[in-house]
């Protein structure tokens, strides 16, 4: 007896379900194995398989493919029952045919099929294939469909599973022609634990049950990357990436704000009450444009700002967020750092002020000088647009500072003793700030820089008085104040 009269006669010979032969056993067209027909199926022997009976429809999806000249080549296994019970298979040396009523029969082959495997064959979510493995239409890969998702594999993005409202997402970009290409993970888990995503070639797509599906790709997605992903303050994307109505930019709205993108600002985040009231002005539409920097914190912590093509929103919890048209540059050169306040709460001091006038406050450079000779610095009588000697020569020392750049040096001391002098040659925008100066002396003594005058009022930013006798923090500056500082050349 042949190997198959052995498994025909196992199988219950004639009176089984395989029937009456329908041919002799014959040598396979491959010249390898060898194969008996019946009524109700096949016989295949090789001499590395064995024999192994196919029927029904899973035979005739292996008899469409070529028999044992297909990729499948022969079989491993009789047809069995799957473990969930609904379905039947053979394996084959290539791949297996899988069927179930409802499904019919479809192969499942090389990487796809160890990615279905890995996930638990057709008990996992992926269910029973719907489709043999084919060409995607772009050509470069191949794909299964199944009952609870795909399987996509390319060579150089291996076998990846995408399903569920994420598949749908992808589906409805395009699939693997769109931008987002071929997936590059299975669906996973967020580490948060609350969503789920899967990379692709050319971006990500997020989910959550309240957030649903969405695309987050390009420098919105290195950005919100970088400020760590669904973890940072922004959550979850609640839109695809955007054309704004401007039609310059790009932008995703997330749960906790947004990032907005053009060519020429890069990438930037705005939340909260400033991008409140950025969306009040009219977005990126608005006199202000698009953000060209992050939300950042005052230098002391105590305000925030977003820098926009135009101006910028500054923050605090006393005042809100307040719009600034105009902007002054800053630069700060240190002889001798002051003793009672910090240089990083005067200039946090300054941009409180100046933002209640509108005005806001680019930090471009701190430098630290070592001039001894003009450490207790000669100002004279402090007389707006005349210099000493001495001013003349620190004021010089302007390095990188444009010309309507304004520069604050820091000294030990001015001769006569003022906490500042905003005296400057011409052409020098500047001023000089005493180390034992007040809170508000660096913002006073810009004031005057920017064209504002002594008032006698202690309420207010310009008193005459001292700046150490403000009543009542932040000081005022009053609305013709705020016009003669938006006036000025120094504003921008
Ligand atoms: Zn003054």
């Amino acid at each position: 007896m042949s190997d198959i009269d052995t498994k025909y006669t196992a199988l219950g010979g004639p009176g089984g379900w395989l029937g009456q032969p329908t041919s002799p056993e014959l040598a396979a067209p491959d010249g390898i194995g060898r194969y008996r027909h019946f009524q109700g199926g096949s016989i295949y022997w090789s001499p590395s398989t064995g024999a192994h009976e196919v029927h029904g429809a899973i035979r005739v999806k292996w008899a469409s493919l070529g028999w044992e000249r297909s990729f499948l080549s022969y079989p491993l296994t009789d047809e069995s029952t799957t473990p969930d019970g609904v379905g039947r298979y053979n394996h084959f040396q290539g791949g297996s045919i899988y069927w179930t009523p409802s499904t019919g029969a479809h192969e499942v082959h090389g990487a796809i099929r160890g990615k279905w495997a890995s996930l638990g064959w057709e008990r996992s979510f992926l269910g029973y294939p719907l489709t043999d493995e084919s060409t995607t239409p772009d050509g470069v890969g191949r794909y299964n469909h199944f009952q609870g998702g795909s399987i996509y594999w390319t060579p150089s993005t291996d076998a990846h599973e995408v399903h569920g409202a994420i598949r749908g997402k992808w589906a409805s970009l395009g699939w693997e022609r769109s931008f987002l290409g071929y997936p590059l993970t299975d669906e996973s888990t967020t580490p948060d634990g609350v969503g789920r995503y899967n990379h692709f070639q050319g971006g990500s797509i997020y989910w959550t049950p309240s957030t649903d599906a969405h695309e987050v790709h390009g420098a919105i997605r290195g950005k919100w990357a970088s400020l760590g992903w669904e973890r940072s303050f922004l959550g979850y994307p609640l839109t695809d990436e955007s054309t704004t109505p401007d039609g310059v930019g790009r932008y995703n709205h997330f749960q906790g704000g947004s990032i907005y993108w053009t060519p020429s600002t890069g990438a930037h985040e705005v939340h909260g009450a400033i991008r409140g009231k950025w969306a009040s002005l009219g977005w990126e539409r608005s006199f202000l444009g698009y953000p060209t920097s992050d939300e950042l914190s005052t230098e002391d912590g105590t305000g925030r700002y977003s820098e926009f093509q135009h101006g910028s929103i500054y923050w605090s919890p006393a005042t809100g967020a307040l719009v600034c048209k105009e902007t002054i540059r800053l630069h700060v050169k240190c002889l001798t750092a002051p003793t009672r306040f910090s240089i990083n709460t005067m200039i946090s001091n300054m941009r409180l002020t100046f933002a209640t006038a509108q005005v806001g406050v680019k930090y471009v450079s701190f430098e630290v000088l070592s001039l001894a000779d003009l450490n207790d610095l000669d100002v004279g009588a402090c007389t707006l647009g005349s210099t000493t000697t001495e001013q003349t020569q620190l004021f010089s020392h302007r390095n990188s500072a444009g010309a309507n750049d304004i520069v604050v040096y820091f000294v030990r001391s001015t001769v006569p003793p003022f906490n500042g002098c905003a005296s400057h040659p011409t052409g020098r925008p500047g001023a000089v700030v005493a180390s034992g100066a007040s809170q508000w002396t660096m913002a006073h003594e810009v004031g005057h820089v920017l064209g504002i005058h002594h008032v006698n009022d202690s309420n207010r930013l310009m008193t005459g008085g001292g700046t150490d006798n403000i009543t009542n923090p932040p000081p005022d500056i009053i609305a013709s104040e705020s016009a003669t500082m938006l006036g000025s050349a120094l504003t921008n």
